[in-house]
């Protein structure tokens, strides 16, 4: 580093450390299967439908372990066209170079694009019309906050609550299968990796951290739900 310069680092780890929320993360690899039907090559641009290996294209590892991150609000109505459309703009996620021993991050060398992302520390709050007879919500609920169908209202976590993505019924007053309820409930959000932008990475012999742009996940997938239950 050159004389009388600092780029005071450590203090902007420290602070990541912190003050920042702890994200799981799971690395997303391309199956093999794009461009083929029934394992045949098709040249067609898209996954092979009937793959049994992957879902939808994408091979998502377990995730990682936890790292402190920063999420931060991208207040600018950007057009994604792709997954994950979010209304309120698309998010940043700010990833340490390195811990606050000085050793670098897997995530920060080793995070792509549609990996998933999940942080524990951030909760949503959402109303859902769902059919009864459906066994899933769109996302991964952290807590019901109520359940309710023809004037009726549920006792939560008594008559009813929740396992993983499903609503598990313990009542008498039940819905008929296919009635339409209304359910009110906390979820994690879950996040796709647009893109990460672009930094000098050893700039003057230093590395900074890194800003990735991250798109939510609405509706999320059985895929999604696989990688991520096991934490909930
Ligand atoms: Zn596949």
């Amino acid at each position: 580093m050159q004389a009388g310069i600092s780029w005071g680092l450590s203090p902007v780890r420290q602070l990541i450390q912190d003050q920042g929320m702890t994200a799981f993360w799971s690395k997303t690899s391309y199956c093999s299967c794009w461009g083929k039907v029934d394992g045949v090559e098709q040249n067609t641009n898209s996954p092979d439908p009937h793959c049994k290996i992957c879902s939808s294209g994408y091979i998502y590892t377990e995730p990682k372990k936890q790292f402190p991150v920063v999420f931060t609000d991208l207040h600018e109505a950007v057009q994604w066209t792709e997954e994950g459309i979010n209304p309120t703009g698309n998010i940043t996620l700010i990833i340490p170079d390195k811990d606050v021993l000085g050793n670098t991050i897997d995530m920060y060398l080793d995070v792509g694009l549609q990996d998933l992302i999940v942080s524990m520390d951030i909760q949503l709050q959402d109303i859902e019309i769902l059919n009864s007879s459906s066994p899933l919500l769109r996302r991964i609920p952290a807590q019901l906050i109520s359940v309710s169908w023809n004037g009726i209202t549920y006792v939560v976590g008594n008559e009813v609550t929740t396992h993983l993505n499903s609503l598990i019924w313990q009542t008498q007053r039940k819905p008929p299968d296919g009635s339409l309820i209304s359910v009110s409930y906390l979820y994690y959000p879950l996040y796709t990796v647009l893109t990460s932008l672009p930094i000098a990475i050893n700039y003057g012999g230093l590395s900074f951290p890194r800003t990735i742009l991250l798109a939510e996940r609405a509706p999320i997938t059985q895929a999604d739900i696989k990688v991520f239950g096991d934490l909930l």
